[in-house]
């Protein structure tokens, strides 16, 4: 148990919602003055966003594991400007009346920068993605969908993440284009395909209703003149119906070989797989394309729904009307409130993903996830 000097000395105390609650002694020497300021803020808005996804995980371990210690590293920004680079300690201390709060102790790294951060790390360490693929380095986590008018869940979407030995949990944004480069994406893209239909056949085992699995597909993958027989096989291998799978591909899919691709859609439409436009209203796709590819689900980016503007609320409102007009399934992206979330079921778009209903989550949780959704409903 920590003492209340060591919490004097060294830390920040923060509530089960992320928000400092005090600070206390080298906290101000590491962050200087300014560093007092972040009482009332959420810590990890000081986060650099590379570290956002691994810090995540790490705070969710934290809240999971009363009294146990969580240690990671990442950049912090200063709120006068820079970055410096931390060790940082968790310990869920809420049920300690005497703390009643997250313990987060900070160490200097000795690595600081005064303004800006190059994301050097994909590039300058030189990281042995086909390490990482054979010695099953990756996993996956899963981001509920829901139904928008329940708030309850009728599927998962897999997000593959890099338990790296030394840096931690990295997310996609740093290691996809790198297997893009190295041409690695496609083993990686068939490891996700698998791994995931494996897991949602385990999961139904124990959960009768069925749920669909999407599945973010690189846009090489879809070129190759394999990849609709390799999803068909997956299937039955794992004993799972085609409509149980969604494929999702970005709009960035729809620059290269599209009529290629064109193909490969009608081939999974036929198959009896759906295929999802991801990031919709942030790439390629114009309207005219919208028209007649073979696709069954347009997701909404988040860049839209996150911002409450009226500008934004016009484009969602407008991204909803045309999806649901062209007999589509609407998803909308990144719903972190409430009032998004009543919004969107205001607007009739059908289902969404979010934060406010769940952050991905590691495969041994989903089980738990579902059972605490039986009987109840998110929006009571
Ligand atoms: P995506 O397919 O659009 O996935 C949604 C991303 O938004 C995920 O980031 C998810 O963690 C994040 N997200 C979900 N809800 C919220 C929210 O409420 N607020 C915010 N701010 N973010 C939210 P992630 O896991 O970093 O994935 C990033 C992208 O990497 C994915 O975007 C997808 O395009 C790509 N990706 C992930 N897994 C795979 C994969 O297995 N294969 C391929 N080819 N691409 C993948
Ligand atoms: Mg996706
Ligand atoms: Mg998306």
């Amino acid at each position: 148990m920590l003492s209340r000097a060591f919490i004097n000395e060294t830390a920040l105390l923060l509530n089960e919602a992320g928000f400092v609650i005090a600070t206390c002694g080298t906290w101000q020497s590491i962050l200087g003055q300014e560093g007092m300021q972040l009482v009332g803020q959420r810590w990890w808005d000081y986060l650099h966003p590379q570290d956002r996804l691994g810090m995540q995980a790490l705070w969710q371990r934290t809240l999971a594991q009363p009294g146990r210690t969580v240690w990671g590293r990442c950049w912090l920004r200063r709120v006068s400007g820079g970055w410096v680079r931390v060790s940082v300690m968790l310990v869920n201390q809420l049920t300690n009346p005497d703390v009643r709060a997250v313990v987060m102790t900070v160490d200097r790294d000795v690595e600081e920068v005064a303004d800006g951060l190059e994301i050097t790390r994909v590039q300058g360490r030189g990281y042995d993605l086909a390490l990482a693929l054979t010695h099953q380095q990756l996993v996956l986590h899963y981001q509920p969908v829901v139904a928008v008018g329940t708030g309850l869940p009728v599927g998962f979407e897999a997000l593959v993440r890099w338990q790296h030995p030394s840096w931690g949990l990295l997310g996609p944004g740093e290691f996809l284009p790198l297997a893009e480069a190295n041409g690695l994406i496609g083993p990686l893209g068939e490891w996700v395909l698998d791994q995931a239909l494996r897991q949602l056949a385990e999961w139904q085992e124990r959960w009768p209703t069925p749920l669909q699995m999407h599945v973010n597909v690189a846009p090489v993958q879809l070129t190759n003149p394999s990849f609709v027989s390799a999803v068909a096989a997956a299937l039955t291998a794992h004993g799972l119906q085609a409509n149980q799978l969604v494929v999702e591909m970005t709009e960035g899919a729809l620059v290269g070989e599209v009529a290629t691709i064109h193909a490969t859609l009608t081939q999974l439409q036929e198959l009896g797989v759906a295929v999802a436009l991801d990031d919709f209203g942030t790439g390629y796709s114009s309207l005219g394309r919208l028209h007649d590819l073979p696709i069954q689900y347009l997701k909404i980016d988040r860049l839209f729904v996150r911002g409450m503007g009226p500008r934004a609320q016009a484009i969602v409102t407008a991204m909803v009307n045309l999806g649901v007009g062209l007999g589509l399934t609407v998803v909308a992206e990144g719903v972190e409130s409430e009032i998004q979330w009543r919004w969107l079921q205001w607007l009739g778009c059908p289902l969404a993903q979010g934060y406010w209903f769940s952050y991905p989550l590691p495969s041994e949780q989903v089980l738990d996830f579902l059972a605490a959704t039986r009987g109840s409903s998110l929006s009571t």
